[in-house]
């Protein structure tokens, strides 16, 4: 019996990749040695005023646009109110009640289309990360139990976006798939690095259940952070488990933060839950509104292509959800749409691109399509060592696949073939008798003799068959 229901909403935060800071100078470069990034603006010092990064701006505009929101013709900056030491303004610069961008929708292809969900996007707002705390000593680098906290502020201040979806997810798995393709859609937008396991792209749910059929929401809690797709899933699924137990218990659950700790599947509590008037909003008074004009919007408009669930959807057709969803997120579609316009064979072409090009670690961006498909169409007429070892230099400058082919095509002149063959079955009187006597499995031998004495280029099928026509006579 399945009688409850999730209600998941996501808030996402995608570092962008500009190369300097959201309100002052300084290059992005959290990753190198403490506090190395900072200036007067970031560490807050009296009389110090922000100047916003023309290029977050566009960019948190061109994310906008790939998530089907409207742009606003005035967005606002505020101050988010709260002290904590990884905040020096003690305040967070942060769009609030106006934000560049509103009421987006975002497809999540399913198996099919009657499966196929469009997220809402309530929001996309730019804002100004906070500085890193390092808790040093005691257990696992969290601040209970730590001797002290460090503090780097090459991180604070970069430019980030924040996404806030609709509370429209109704599984782990469908969180886990919007994810994947929210990453990738920022990723081929230019303006993230988004990855999740260094912080440049971070998650948090907002996870609920209700009795199937009830229309309204039950209280959620927030679950922080977490770093791999994987664990997105599985913190959500067990705290779905976990309100379910209570409610059967006939408890209530809390409104408050949680941390899922993917080590021992555990879900414990950070700090009950602020609700906005705890911060404090009002307009940021040294900024002045965001308005951008017709012609920034369009010119970021311009760099938003077809999204990656739509993408999906068409490929899935001919290839089926799977090879469609692996294709898309891992960014290798393009090449395949290439490749087959190119003439290649869709399924034999979905395999290459995604299996052996990638085990071999051929970037799809290096590869000639028109070369890659004449390889592909010539693949049951090269040994396969061949084959594997000609798609492994496809992205080689120069790389011709006529000469792969040539220096290696099958031999399958059953003249040719039939002479060595005589000459093996003459030389190997006490085999054929064997063979003939109702040794079947010796026919392997022979078909490797006769590998051995053509270098491997000789045609298996047509090996099988004229070895055993030869021993049948
Ligand atoms: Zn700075």
């Amino acid at each position: 019996m399945n009688s409850w229901e999730p209600v998941i909403g996501l808030e996402i935060h995608v570092q962008l990749k500009t190369r300097t800071k959201m309100f002052c100078r300084c290059e992005l470069g959290w990753a190198e040695e403490e506090n190395t990034r900072t200036c007067p603006v970031c560490l807050a010092h009296p009389g110090a005023l922000p100047v916003p990064n023309r290029r977050a701006i566009e960019w948190t505009i061109r994310i906008g646009l790939a998530l089907g929101c409207t742009i606003a013709d005035r967005a606002i900056f505020a101050r988010k109110n709260y002290f904590y030491p990884d905040l020096p303004k003690g305040y967070q610069i942060s769009q609030f009640d106006m934000p560049s961008c509103v009421d987006g929708t975002f497809l999540v292809p399913g198996a099919d289309a009657g499966s196929d969900r469009e997220i809402a996007i309530v929001r996309a707002h730019l804002e100004e990360d906070a500085a890193k705390t390092i808790h040093v000593g005691g257990a696992g680098g969290r601040i209970h139990g730590a001797e002290r906290s460090l503090v780097d502020f090459n991180r604070g201040g970069t430019p980030l976006v924040e996404i806030v979806t609709g509370p429209d997810i109704r599984s782990a798995d469908e969180a886990r798939r919007f994810l994947q393709l929210l990453r990738q859609t920022v990723v081929e937008l230019g303006v993230s690095d988004a990855e999740l396991e260094k912080g440049s792209l971070r998650c948090d749910a907002n996870v609920s259940v209700r009795r199937v059929g009830e229309t309204g929401f039950r209280t959620k809690a927030e679950l922080k952070n977490m770093n791999s797709f994987k664990f997105v899933a599985d913190g959500i699924d067990a705290e779905i488990a976990r309100q379910i137990e209570i409610y059967e218990s006939g408890g209530e659950v809390r409104q408050e933060t949680l941390h899922y700790d993917p080590t021992s599947g555990r879900i414990t509590p950070l700090r009950s839950k602020e609700d906005s008037d705890d911060y404090r909003y009002f307009p940021e008074p040294d900024m002045v509104p965001v308005e951008p004009d017709a012609a920034m919007v369009a010119a970021q408009r311009a760099e938003v292509g077809e999204s990656p669930g739509a993408r999906i959807v068409r490929l899935r057709e001919t290839l089926g959800f799977d090879t469609a969803s692996g294709l898309v997120t891992s960014g290798r579609d393009r090449l395949y749409d290439r490749v087959v316009a190119a003439g290649a064979d869709a399924r034999a072409a979905a395999n290459v691109v995604m299996n052996q090009l990638a085990q071999a670690g051929v970037a799809p961006d290096e590869v000639d399509p028109v070369e890659l498909a004449k390889l592909i169409e010539a693949r049951d007429r090269m040994p396969r060592e061949a084959l594997l070892e000609a798609l492994a230099r496809a992205g080689d400058p120069g790389f011709r696949a006529d000469d792969a082919i040539a220096g290696s095509a099958l031999v399958d002149d059953t003249a040719a073939l039939g002479a060595i063959i005589d000459a093996i079955i003459a030389a190997n009187p006490g085999q054929v008798a064997a063979f003939r006597g109702g040794k079947e499995g010796l026919l392997g031998f022979f078909v490797g003799q006769v590998m051995k004495e053509t270098g491997g280029k000789a045609s298996p099928k047509v090996v099988n068959e004229l070895v055993r026509a030869r021993l049948a006579g």
